[in-house]
C-alpha cells in the first residue's frame, strides 16, 4: 500500500512518522518551497492528547527530542484585567510526565522536528490542485507544477483550506467566526521581563478587556539561548545540542501576545496591513491597556506581527468511505478557544495510522479502515468544533462583543474566575474539568 498525504503540518507528518514507523510506504506533498519557508513561531499548546499520539507515531529519540524542545511548561492560569490587575491566579500541575503533561509549543520548533528524519518521503514545492480517482483503484493527486502522483490511499492534511475537501466534500462549510486577531512576538530581554509579574512571568495569561477586547499573553523559554547554543545546566538540553533541526528555526525566547475582538471593531484593511502598521493597529485599539502591556507590543519583531481571521466549519452527514479521506483542519477547522485544534489533528493521526497500517498488514480491507477512522473521528472532530464556539470569546456571537450584554457577561466573566481562584472547591473543579477535557489521565 502507497499513502498519499497532502500537506506536511501537524497532523500530516504525525500520520507520516507514524506510517514510516511500522513500514507502510508513504509520501508527503508540502506546498512550502523548502524546510525553512512559513516559519510561524507561535505559541501552540500540546496537550496529553497530542503527547500520547506524538508518542506513538514518533521514533522514541525523536520524541525525547520533542519533550525537549518544549518551552518551560506555564505554572499558573491567570484571568488579568486590561490593567494587569490579576482577577485569579490558579497554579498548574507540572510537566514531569512525558505525556501526562501540558506543554507550550513554539509552532515553528514543532515544525522542524516533524520533519526531522523525513527527507525520503517529503516533497516541497508541491502545491495540490486536485485528484483523480482511478478506474484501477488508484488515486492520482495534481500539483500546480504540473507534476502528478499516485497512490492507494490520499489523505487531505492541507489544514482548513483544503482543496482535497472542496472537491471531495463540496457540501462541508468552512465558516467565518466573526473574530479576528492580532497577534505579536516580543523578544524575551531584561527590559521585557522586567515588565510582567513573577505570576505572569511564569504563567499563561488570559485578557478580559472592557470595550469587548480580550488577549492573551504567553511567556515561551528554551532550552537554548539567542545564539542557538544550550543553555548551560539546564535538563535537556544536551538532546537538543544533538539535534540538527534547530539550525532551520528562528525560535528564541519571547513573550507571545495576542488581542482579539470582532472582526467589525477592526479597521476595514487590517488583513492587508503588516509590519508595524499591524503593531499600531493593536496599540490604537488597546488604549485603556496597562502601559506594561503596551510596551510589550510596542517591543515587538513588527516582521513577526500577525492578523488572522478565525474560521470554524459546520458539521458534515457522515460519508460512504473511499480511498480518500481527510484529518485535522482539512475536516474540523475549530477556533482556537479551548485550544485543540492541533491536538485533535494528532488524535485523527494517531487512529488514522492503525487503521492504515491494519488495511497494509491484510488484517482488514482498506474501506473498512477508513470507515473506522471516519466513524470515530467525524463525532469528536465535531463535538470540539462546538465546544470551541462556547464560552470562550472566540465566536463573534458571543454576549461578550454584543453592546446590550457585554458589561453584564464580562462582570460575570471576572466574577466566575475570582471565585475560582479563590475557593479551592471551585478551583479543584475548574483544573479537573480543564485536564480531563485534555485528555489527562489520573494516576
Ligand atoms: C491563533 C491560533 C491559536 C491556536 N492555538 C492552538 C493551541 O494552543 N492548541 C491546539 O491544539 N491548537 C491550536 N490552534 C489550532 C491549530 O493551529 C490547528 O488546528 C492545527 O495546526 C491543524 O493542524 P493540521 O495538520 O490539520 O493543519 P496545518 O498544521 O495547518 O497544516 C496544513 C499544511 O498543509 C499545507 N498545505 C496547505 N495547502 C496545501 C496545498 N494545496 N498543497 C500542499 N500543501 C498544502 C500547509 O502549508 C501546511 O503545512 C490554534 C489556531 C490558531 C489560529
Amino acid at each position: 500500500m502507497h499513502v498519499l498525504i497532502i500537506g506536511g503540518g501537524t497532523g500530516g507528518m504525525c500520520l507520516a512518522h507514524g506510517l514510516k514507523q511500522a513500514g507502510v510506504s508513504v509520501a508527503v506533498y508540502e506546498r512550502y518551497a523548502a524546510r525553512t519557508d512559513g516559519l510561524y513561531g507561535y505559541r501552540v499548546g500540546i496537550d496529553p492528547t497530542g503527547n500520547r499520539a506524538l508518542k506513538e507515531c514518533l521514533p522514541p529519540d525523536l520524541f525525547e527530542t520533542f519533550i525537549a524542545t518544549c518551552a518551560r511548561s506555564p505554572k499558573y492560569f491567570n484571568v488579568l484585567t486590561q490593567k494587569m490587575k490579576r482577577t485569579a491566579s490558579i497554579p498548574l500541575r507540572d510537566d514531569s510526565d512525558d505525556v501526562n503533561s501540558e506543554r507550550s509549543v513554539s509552532r515553528s520548533t514543532l515544525r522542524q522536528l516533524l520533519f526531522t528524519g523525513m527527507e525520503d518521503v517529503l516533497h516541497f514545492g508541491k502545491v495540490f490542485t486536485h485528484y483523480e480517482q482511478r478506474d484501477d483503484g488508484m488515486v492520482t493527486a495534481h500539483f500546480a507544477d504540473g507534476t502528478i502522483a499516485t497512490g492507494d490511499v490520499l489523505v487531505s492534511a492541507e489544514g482548513t483550506r483544503s482543496a482535497v475537501r472542496a472537491q471531495y466534500l463540496p457540501q462541508a462549510e468552512v465558516k467565518d467566526a466573526g473574530i479576528l486577531s492580532i497577534g505579536t512576538k516580543t523578544p524575551l530581554t531584561p527590559e521585557t521581563r522586567a515588565l510582567l509579574p513573577p505570576e505572569v512571568l511564569n504563567g499563561l495569561s488570559l485578557i478580559f478587556a472592557t470595550k469587548g477586547l480580550m488577549g492573551i499573553l504567553h511567556v515561551m523559554e528554551f532550552k537554548w539561548d539567542a545564539e542557538g547554543r544550550p543553555k548551560p545546566g539546564i535538563p535537556g538540553a544536551d538532546t537538543v545540542a544533538r539535534w540538527n533541526g534547530l539550525q532551520y528555526d528562528n525560535t528564541r525566547d519571547y513573550i507571545n501576545l495576542s488581542m482579539w475582538t470582532t472582526t467589525d471593531a477592526f479597521p476595514p484593511d487590517v488583513l492587508k496591513q503588516r509590519g508595524a502598521d499591524l503593531v499600531r493597529t493593536a496599540l490604537a485599539m488597546t488604549g485603556n491597556w496597562d502601559p506594561a502591556l503596551r510596551r510589550i507590543f510596542e517591543l515587538s519583531d513588527p516582521s513577526a506581527a500577525w492578523a488572522v481571521k478565525i474560521a470554524t466549519s459546520v458539521p458534515v452527514e457522515p460519508w460512504e468511505p473511499t480511498n480518500i479521506t481527510l484529518l485535522g483542519d482539512a475536516i474540523h477547522t475549530m477556533t482556537p478557544g479551548q485550544g485543540v485544534g492541533a491536538n485533535t489533528a494528532l488524535r485523527d493521526a494517531t487512529l488514522l495510522c492503525r487503521q492504515l497500517t491494519a488495511a497494509d498488514r491484510g488484517e482488514k480491507g482498506l474501506l473498512d479502515a477508513i470507515g473506522a477512522y471516519e466513524a470515530e473521528m467525524i463525532p469528536y472532530g465535531f463535538a470540539r468544533v462546538a465546544d470551541s464556539l462556547s464560552g470562550n470569546g472566540t465566536s463573534g456571537d458571543d454576549p461578550l462583543y454584543k453592546p446590550a450584554t457585554r458589561r453584564a457577561t464580562l462582570f460575570a466573566a471576572r466574577a466566575y474566575f475570582s471565585l475560582t481562584g479563590k475557593i479551592p472547591a471551585f478551583r479543584r473543579k475548574f483544573l479537573a474539568d480543564l485536564y480531563t477535557y485534555r485528555g489527562f489521565e489520573e494516576s
